[in-house]
């Protein structure tokens, strides 16, 4: 029997044949410009020599090393880790998406409380594997499965005394991301993130910050909550964190991490050494190429031209963004506009909740790139 590629995405009909930094190229040999950036993995540029040069050489030298024995790999991740681990993590626990991420991290919530319920905002995604579904808004995406009961969604940006009222003694954890990427690249207010974080540490419960999307670089700082000077207890890191490499990670304290200890948790390929080859390379652009100062600036560059030239147009609700994680709130839906951009102008980019065009490019975009996204949506507003 011949099998046939059973997809979970509608296909957007473009064969992509290779790629270098911002920009892939079809099988004819025509580039364009990548704002998708796979959901956002690619922040690092696609092939980034760097990393593409440290995974070569950790082929040649050694790819298996299971969680039971060490490896050097293991000691240089995380020794660069330690350079950018987000303010009160000192420990760090490896998986192979984010979904994992997600799970690990919940299952260290409920671990370390002995404590079931999980608080979760409207809008959020967290996953698809059962428990981080179990905290994902999406009622589509929830529907039919067996997701967990004790999960109460509470509004993204509530005012603190919602978020007081959701959180008491059974509470193991607050889950929250820091802008909402999948839910519409919706931004959290100022005192909401603060504010969670006081409710969470006043009930015990243990603040999860979902900074898969967010994370390294993405919003022009290494990680988003250092825009809002928030200590969670744990932070989850997937999407850019291996520069293309699927890898994912979970920081946190050792008093909370050793309640997985003894075979409660575990994964095959968690923190395997391409993995942690790409992570310590990732480490390496991020820092050396001034990537967050750089999604800052271009971010802007971006935002600016974004709100200068579409802004006005009848069909823009609103144009708002952290770095380089943009939306561009339409009245309308977003998919002519997107198959417009890519048939039209060459530009890559993809949907956010319902009505919103969402740009991730990678932090190398240049003027000339900003120029392109910005002339793109506008040309295919304007039909
Ligand atoms: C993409 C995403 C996830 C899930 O990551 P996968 O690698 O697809 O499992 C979790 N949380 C957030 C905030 C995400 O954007």
């Amino acid at each position: 029997m011949v099998l046939e590629l059973f997809r979970y995405y509608g296909s957007r009909g473009l064969r992509i044949a290779r790629a270098s930094m911002q920009y892939v190229w079809d099988t004819n040999g025509t580039r364009y410009l990548d704002a998708h950036t796979g959901h956002g993995v690619a922040f690092l540029g696609h092939n980034n020599p760097r990393i593409v040069s440290r995974l070569r050489r950790q082929l040649n030298e050694l790819t298996i090393c299971s969680p039971s024995f060490e490896c050097s790999v293991q000691q240089e991740a995380v020794e660069k880790l330690s350079r950018v681990a987000p303010p009160g993590a000192d420990t760090v626990l490896f998986a192979n998406s984010g979904a994992e991420a997600v799970e690990t991290a919940l299952k260290i919530a409920w671990a370390y409380t002995g404590r079931r319920k999980v608080v979760a905002f409207k809008g959020s995604f967290h996953g698809r594997t059962l428990g981080a579904l179990s905290v994902t808004w999406s009622p589509s995406y929830r529907k039919g499965f067996p997701v967990l009961e004790d999960v109460e969604f509470i509004p993204y940006n509530a005012e603190p005394y919602v978020v007081e009222k959701a959180v008491d003694e059974n509470t193991a954890a607050i889950i929250v991301e820091p802008v909402l990427g999948e839910g519409g690249v919706v931004l959290a207010e100022k005192g909401f993130l603060e504010a969670v974080k006081k409710v969470a540490r006043e009930n015990g419960a243990v603040l999860i910050v979902d900074e898969v999307q967010t994370g390294f670089g993405r919003t022009g700082r290494t990680w988003c909550l250092e825009h809002y000077g928030i200590r969670p207890d744990i932070v989850t890191a997937g999407k850019a964190l291996g520069g293309g490499f699927p890898v994912s990670a979970v920081f946190t304290r050792r008093e909370l991490a050793e309640s997985l200890r003894g075979g409660r948790h575990g994964s095959t390929y968690a923190g395997n050494p391409l993995a942690l080859a790409a992570v310590s390379a990732a480490v390496d652009v991020l820092l050396e190429e001034g990537v967050a100062v750089r999604a800052a600036e271009a971010g802007k560059a971006l935002l600016d031209a974004l709100v200068d030239r579409v802004g006005g147009n009848r069909l823009v609700r609103d144009i708002r963004g952290k770095g380089l994680m943009i939306g561009v709130e339409l009245r309308k839906q977003p998919l002519p506009v997107l198959k417009c951009m890519q048939d039209r102008f060459h530009v890559l980019a993809l949907r956010a909740g319902i009505t919103v065009v969402r740009l991730l490019p990678p932090y190398s975009i240049g003027l000339g790139d900003v120029e392109a996204i910005v002339g793109a949506i506008r040309g295919c507003l304007e039909g």
